[in-house]
């Protein structure tokens, strides 16, 4: 499904071309003109944002479309499908109610780069994708620009927190040092020092958000609303250090010393070097170097014709920064098929839509050229049987072998695992070159240190890494203050489901009741089918029951659904004003 709401450049029909390449021959002149200025470089960029920000009273419009769903003992599915666990319905129905700062620290509550999340996550596959609206063939809430809206006033109107004095006690609080200002540090960092813990991040960097502030297209963020973020957490007493790498095993070794614990949120490293002939030739990128010059103002100059060597998201990405740099031909290479390529379906569909040019089943042998890359000579590939990872084994075809004129060339395979890094921790246990954590906690083999984000997963997005900073920094509290109580919140109380079937049944989850006026039904099955949690059932009289109401997310579909007036939701939680009733008129 496309973005309902994406503007990026300017769409063509795709059309098929010869073989196995596919994308569409389309002009880049808008791309090229189009401009604007983001971040502090007040540079005229040509990254427009993917997706533009709404205004208040879109806002407030697109906020009525919810329903709300979920309840304290039942999460809401985009709220479950958020890995850090963001009260969507929550900060959702603030921004009906016109209270647009509040919803904004209701996102910034479990997610303190809730700003930069509703930018750069991949909706489609988390909060949106769960959406009851999804599922029911229609648009989902826009959750991710909601977010932005609500988080962009929220950074401009609330000032940030104070620091929190360490729980009256008057005795210091445990110290702990985190290494690495990404996400995950910078999560892990925030939920400590809102416990009053003594916390100092450490970053070789100069600026805050790791891969987000250095890696993630531009067009989808560039610098803001990072600065922003990281002072509400300086405000709540984080301290950074940036500039400072840890950089040897003493560096580790002294930091250990000094802290109470330490969080590892190192990520990952350089882009993986696959050596080719020819590869140190002018005008071939590796994908890390490419997107940090870009994001930091020192465009590029790609030429006419741009390969892009991978299948991945990040390759996707820098296909379509090269096409906004100007280039006339973007070809991605791959080696095996569409079907496996690892990006984000949507992302590959987007980036063909703009006219990314795919070659798949073709690997490179090597670089060609005088002074700089001309060609890169490829060679067609087969998939033969299925390797480790589940995915057709590419294997060249003999002969095949043809010549890919080319001005720039971008190699975006993957990043590198740390193990030399990781060498300098003791007693630190390692899967696969990522570092081994308990998963309840995020703590590693060497009781003092936890860890959480790329270096543990291998590569996901912002939000996991946020989620696994939130979660060791409660796997630290844990360590460090044994008998404190958890910050988590009680295990959900769910009144059981009456077990005779009456004419008419009233259950009830928590404060929110669900009548159902059984002998009204007329078995018709609608509600049945459209309960997006399968929550409802027929029974041998083909009437209607609600099979197990501790599923029940509340959203009310049931109620819209039944042509016989069977089901009265009552939400006590929700009481409506009439303000609140007034949906704001469409603007167009
Ligand atoms: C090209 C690209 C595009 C992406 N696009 C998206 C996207 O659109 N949406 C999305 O959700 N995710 C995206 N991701 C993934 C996302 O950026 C990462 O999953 C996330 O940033 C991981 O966070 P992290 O904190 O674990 O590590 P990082 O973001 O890598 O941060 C690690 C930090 O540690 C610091 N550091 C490392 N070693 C040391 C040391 N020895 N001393 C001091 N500091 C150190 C680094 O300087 C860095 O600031 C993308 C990734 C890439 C590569
Ligand atoms: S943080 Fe990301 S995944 Fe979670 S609700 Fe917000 S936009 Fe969706
Ligand atoms: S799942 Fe329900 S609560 Fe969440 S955004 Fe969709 S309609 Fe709103």
């Amino acid at each position: 499904m496309p973005f309902p709401w994406s503007v990026a450049g300017p769409h063509t029909a795709s059309k098929q071309m010869d073989g196995n390449v596919s994308g569409a021959e389309v002009s880049h002149s808008a791309n090229r003109s189009g401009s604007t200025v983001d971040g502090s470089s007040q540079r005229v960029s040509p990254f427009p944002e993917l997706k533009p920000p709404f205004d208040r009273h879109n806002a407030r419009y697109e906020a009525f479309r919810c329903l709300y769903c979920g309840s304290d003992d039942m999460p809401a599915p985009c709220t479950a499908a958020c890995p850090a666990s963001v009260d969507v319905p929550g900060f959702i129905r603030a921004i009906a109610d016109d209270d647009v700062s509040a919803a904004g620290a209701i996102v910034f509550r479990e997610n303190p780069l809730g700003g930069s999340c509703a930018r750069v996550c991949p909706v489609e596959e988390l909060c949106e994708g769960a959406c009851v609206l999804e599922q029911q063939a229609r648009r989902p809430v826009s959750i991710g620009r909601l977010q932005r809206f609500a988080t962009d006033v929220c950074l401009a109107e609330s000032p940030p927190a104070g620091k929190r004095s360490p729980d009256g006690q008057g005795h210091a609080r445990p110290k702990v040092s985190v290494i690495g200002a990404g996400p995950a540090g910078m999560a892990c960092a925030e939920r400590l020092a809102r416990w009053g813990y003594s916390v100092v991040v450490y970053d070789a960097r100069p600026e805050p958000g790791g891969l987000v502030r250095y890696a993630i297209a531009p067009y989808r963020l560039m610098q803001a609303p990072l600065p922003a973020e990281m002072e509400r957490m300086q405000a709540l007493g984080v301290q950074f250090r940036f500039r400072q790498a840890i950089s040897d095993e003493e560096a580790v070794r002294r930091l250990a010393t000094e802290s109470d614990a330490v969080f590892l949120g190192v990520g990952l490293g350089e882009d993986v070097t696959i050596r080719y002939p020819g590869d140190d030739l002018p005008g071939i990128w590796q994908s890390l170097r490419f997107i940090e010059q870009l994001k930091t103002g020192q465009l590029p100059p790609v030429g006419r014709r741009v390969a892009v060597i991978g299948g991945g998201n990040t390759a996707i990405d820098v296909a379509r920064e090269a096409l906004r740099l100007g280039a006339d031909e973007v070809t991605l290479v791959y080696r095996r098929t569409r079907a496996e390529m690892p990006a984000y379906r949507q992302e590959v569909a987007d980036a063909e839509q703009e006219g990314v040019r795919f070659r798949w089943l073709t690997t490179p042998r090597r670089f060609v050229g005088q002074d700089r890359v001309e060609f890169v000579e490829c060679q067609s590939m087969r998939l033969t049987e299925p390797d480790a990872s589940g995915r057709g084994r590419p294997e060249p075809i003999v002969g095949s072998e043809f010549l890919l004129p080319v001005d720039t060339v971008i190699r975006a395979v993957g990043q590198q695992r740390r193990t030399e890094w990781h060498a300098w921790i003791p007693d630190l246990n390692l899967k696969d070159g990522l570092i081994a954590v308990n998963p309840s906690a995020g703590q590693t083999s060497n009781p003092k240190f936890f860890a959480g984000g790329d270096a543990v997963n291998g590569g996901a997005t912002v939000v996991e890494a946020v989620a696994m900073g939130k979660l060791a920094a409660e796997g630290i509290r844990r360590y460090l203050e044994p008998n404190m109580a958890s910050g988590r919140p009680e295990d959900a109380v769910v009144v059981p489901t009456p077990i005779e079937l009456a004419p008419q049944m009233t259950y009830r989850q928590g404060v929110a009741t669900l009548v159902v006026n059984r002998a009204w039904c007329k078995g018709c099955n609608l509600c049945v089918d459209d309960c997006p949690v399968q929550t409802l059932a027929l029974d041998d009289s083909e009437l209607v029951y609600v099979k197990d109401m501790s599923r029940c997310i509340l959203c009310g579909i049931c109620a819209v659904r039944c042509p016989d007036f069977v089901f009265t939701l009552d939400r006590a939680d929700m009481k409506r004003d009439a303000d609140r009733q007034r949906v704001p008129d469409k603007v167009v």
